[in-house]
């Protein structure tokens, strides 16, 4: 291995960066995709316990690297099997990682920066403010952490018998906007999709984003996977209040970038992501806007109850006013669902994880939408 100063965090690289270390350090190439395995698929950190790995690399490894987590700050599991983990990321910020189990899948959400600049009207991690991204040993550790707890407890759904990791499924729908965060969350989608490390198909991985459009050109390029959009309005008098990115790039030019999106995963569709909010943008006329929109582009919509939290200033559309919504975008042919909402106890829900935001960032919008436009990068 080579002489680096501090050891290295093996959950930072993705499957090219770890084969470039191991290359540097004089290892052969099937050395890092072994440990690899170890690593992502046996959830194993100790180098001591890779007991097929050369003797003579696991004594360098341990002293040149590590595999190491955010320390467990708070775990709790809501009423409905929802499970929550507050996750250490220093300086008093914690952010947050939420297991969603069903009878056909586990699903693990995950945090991709602690809070979020973007500043969206209805959202709790966006009322916190902004303090930093996450590394991609913070996002990728989020689900080696899951994986490994959940087995450790003896996890028995029928595909973890049958040898499967307990997540089967990936969302970046916690805290955080993952494309403001793009090479870090970027090479966590690599680890997700490689064969040698977590081996997700494309469509088992899911990002959600509000919608830096240079960013999703970018996503289309490097690593396509499933794309849901947080569009919540249908017009951008409405979405420039609710979603304050819009003011930087509108509907059109989002819609745009979707279709373009849609041409690096064929047969695939975008998810569109609707929060109803009572009396805001849940009206018959709201979703007739939507249908006009969505002739555009191959898609689905999602339609979330809001979840409300302290400070904030709206209110969940009334049941019937949801139902009456889908049924208008059902009737004009559309795939429209009602996202179930899970784990409302331990507040896991949508846009409610809060984690902890310290020394946040709070600027006029100006000065936050800007920066992220101008390098999409960074
Ligand atoms: N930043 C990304 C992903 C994280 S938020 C994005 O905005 O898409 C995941 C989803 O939860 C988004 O669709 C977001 O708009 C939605 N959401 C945020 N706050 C919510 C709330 N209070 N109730 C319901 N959904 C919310
Ligand atoms: Fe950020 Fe997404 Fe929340 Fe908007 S909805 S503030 S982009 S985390």
């Amino acid at each position: 291995m080579t002489d680096a100063a501090a050891p290295q965090n093996l959950l930072d690289f993705d499957p090219a960066g770890l084969a470039a270390w191991f290359d540097a350090a004089g290892e052969k190439p099937f050395r890092a995709r072994q440990v690899s395995r170890w690593i992502h698929q046996r959830h194993v950190g100790d180098f001591a316990r890779m007991t097929d790995v050369a003797k003579a690399t696991r004594a360098s490894l341990a002293l040149r690297a590590h595999v190491s987590t955010a320390d467990v700050i708070r775990d709790s599991t809501a009423s409905d099997g929802t499970r929550k983990w507050l996750l250490d990321a220093g300086n008093g910020n914690a952010v947050e990682a939420v297991y969603i189990p069903e009878d056909d899948r586990g699903t693990l959400c995950i945090s991709s920066q602690a809070g979020c600049a973007l500043d969206c009207a209805f959202c709790a991690t966006g009322h916190g403010g902004f303090n930093r991204n996450l590394t991609t040993a913070e996002i990728v550790g989020q689900l080696w952490h899951a994986n490994r707890t959940l087995l450790a407890e003896g996890a028995d759904a029928p595909w973890v018998s049958a040898g499967r990791a307990p997540i089967t499924n990936v969302v970046m729908m916690g805290m955080g906007e993952p494309l403001a965060n793009f090479d870090a969350v970027v090479r966590a989608l690599r680890l997700f999709l490689d064969d040698n490390a977590y081996g997700l198909s494309r469509r088992r991985v899911t990002l959600s984003t509000s919608g830096i459009v240079p960013a999703i050109d970018r996503l289309a390029a490097e690593a396509p996977v499933a794309l849901a959009v947080s569009l919540h309005a249908p017009n951008d008098a409405l979405r420039d209040r609710l979603v304050p990115i819009n003011r930087v790039h509108p509907l059109a030019t989002l819609l745009d970038a979707c279709v373009r999106y849609l041409d690096h995963a064929p047969r695939d569709f975008v998810t569109f992501e609707y929060v109803m909010l009572d009396g805001v943008n849940d009206q018959p006329s709201h979703a007739r806007e939507l249908v006009a929109l969505a002739r555009r582009v191959p898609c689905k919509f999602n339609l979330i109850p809001f979840n409300p939290f302290p400070g904030s200033d709206f209110r969940t559309s009334p049941r019937e006013r949801t139902l009456a919504f889908r049924d208008v975008l059902q009737d004009a042919g559309l795939v429209a669902t009602i996202r179930k909402t899970r784990g409302d106890d331990i507040d896991a829900a949508c846009g409610q994880l809060a984690g902890q935001v310290q020394n946040r960032v709070k600027r006029r919008l100006a000065s936050r939408v800007v920066p992220i436009v101008a390098h999409p990068n960074h």
